[in-house]
């Protein structure tokens, strides 16, 4: 007999809650990942797609801080749930900090300027 796909899955954690972003237009499909695959709900692109990071851009506006820490949560999430599915040959820790993290508006200069 065989398993559904969904007994072999890893339970997602309880960590942070992809809830962003909103569905836009409203009433659409919104741009958020399936867990524990990372793919998004709405074009199945590995999450966040374009269109997600786009909303998530717009949504957050200039709160570059508060979206580093949604993102790096699910950075977090994601490296967890993605190993457990593929421990040898999934993305590296680096490819998904890339992903997740890095594209994202927030950045610190290595040193402050003069005041
Ligand atoms: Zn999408």
């Amino acid at each position: 007999m065989r398993k559904r796909l969904s007994d072999e899955l890893p339970v997602p954690r309880l960590g942070p809650h992809a809830d962003r972003p909103r569905p836009y237009p409203p009433g659409h499909r919104p741009h958020l990942p399936i867990r524990p695959l990372w793919l998004c709900r709405a074009c199945g692109l590995p999450w966040p797609c374009a269109e997600a990071r786009l909303l998530l851009k717009v949504e957050y506006d200039n709160h570059h801080v508060d979206l580093a820490i949604y993102l790096s949560g699910l950075y977090h999430e994601a490296t967890h749930d993605l190993f457990r599915l593929n421990p040898h040959d999934g993305p590296t820790p680096r490819e998904l900090f890339e992903r997740f993290v890095a594209w994202g508006p927030y950045r610190r200069p290595i040193v402050e300027p003069d005041r």
